[in-house]
């Protein structure tokens, strides 16, 4: 049985992968603000530092797995934070894992949202930003934009994990040393999270945006899917954004996914997949 790291495990979907995890005979490291094996605030470098260095040693240098469901909703006047533990708060501990998943031929999850498909106008320079890095510049872009700063931050957040999942799960220190990186998409999943969304100022816009399934997520079906994409069914995934949003990104995205690849992403890579010995990218 195996060894899983889950950020974000007191409460919605980290705590029904943890109890899915726990009940099919696995041990898993909690990490959450309150009530976890490791208490941790992801919010700050220092907290981070720790919540890494702590799972480290309770795994002993050996992840299987690890499920990064710690995050913020969309928050007004909370862009700072938001960003912080939505992006930071998976490249970090992720980058500080990768060893241990490493020695494991582990597999991760990153749960990204179909925010990051769905939601219109997020600014391009934000996402640049805080995939460099830069959380106070992409915070005072966003606020640029008043009354919508909150949801950009979050989408912007979500684009921005979830590139940055896709980038790394396929190079060589992932993808290339045994590790499934994978990100999971889920739409509107009832939650605290959405619970208290829903309790908000824009619950009419949330109960308004159109899911063709006709009901919000189940968190134990999230769990389903991520358990599954820490298994051996996942061997041959690197890079995914496995979308579980009952169809809002498809009524939306339809005609523009799939489409043909960008040659400027063929250049980027210097057309080497047409090399046969290339079975990794760099
Ligand atoms: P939740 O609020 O039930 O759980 C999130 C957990 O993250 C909480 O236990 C919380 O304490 C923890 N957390 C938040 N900030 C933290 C910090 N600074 N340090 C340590 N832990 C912290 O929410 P959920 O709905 O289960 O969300 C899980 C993930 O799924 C989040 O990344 C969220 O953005 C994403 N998501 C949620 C929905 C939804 O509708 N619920 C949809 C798409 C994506």
């Amino acid at each position: 049985m195996g060894t899983f790291a889950v950020t974000g495990s007191a409460s919605g979907m980290g705590a029904a992968v943890t109890a899915r995890l726990i009940a099919d005979g696995h041990r898993v490291i909690g990490v959450d603000r309150q009530t976890a094996d490791v208490v941790a605030d992801l919010s700050t470098e220092a907290g981070r530092t720790e919540a890494t260095r702590a799972v480290l040693d309770l795994a002993d240098g050996h992840l299987d797995g690890a499920v990064m469901a710690a995050g913020l909703g969309p928050t007004p006047r909370k862009e700072h934070l938001v960003a912080t533990v939505n992006f930071l708060g998976v490249r970090d501990l992720l980058t500080g894992w990768r060893p241990a998943l490493e020695a494991a031929g582990g597999k991760a999850v990153v749960i990204g949202s179909n925010s990051s498909t769905t939601t219109p106008l997020v600014p391009r320079s934000a996402v640049r930003r805080l995939l460099a890095g830069d959380v106070d510049g992409a915070v005072r872009v966003m606020r640029r934009f008043g009354p919508a700063a909150g949801a950009f931050t979050y989408a912007a957040s979500k684009i921005a994990v979830t590139r940055w999942a896709r980038r790394a799960a396929v190079t060589r220190a992932w993808a290339g040393s045994g590790i499934n990186l994978n990100v999971i998409a889920p739409g509107a999943v009832m939650t605290p999270m959405l619970r208290t969304q829903l309790q908000g100022q824009n619950a009419g816009q949330l109960r308004a945006f159109p899911i063709p399934t006709r009901r919000f997520g189940d968190p134990e079906n999230i769990a389903a899917w991520i358990v599954m994409m820490l298994g051996p069914a996942a061997a041959d995934m690197a890079g995914s954004m496995v979308v579980v949003d009952g169809g809002t990104d498809a009524h939306f995205r339809s005609d523009h996914w799939p489409a043909p690849v960008p040659l400027r992403s063929l250049a980027r890579y210097g057309f080497r997949f047409l090399r046969h010995d290339a079975h990794v990218v760099d």
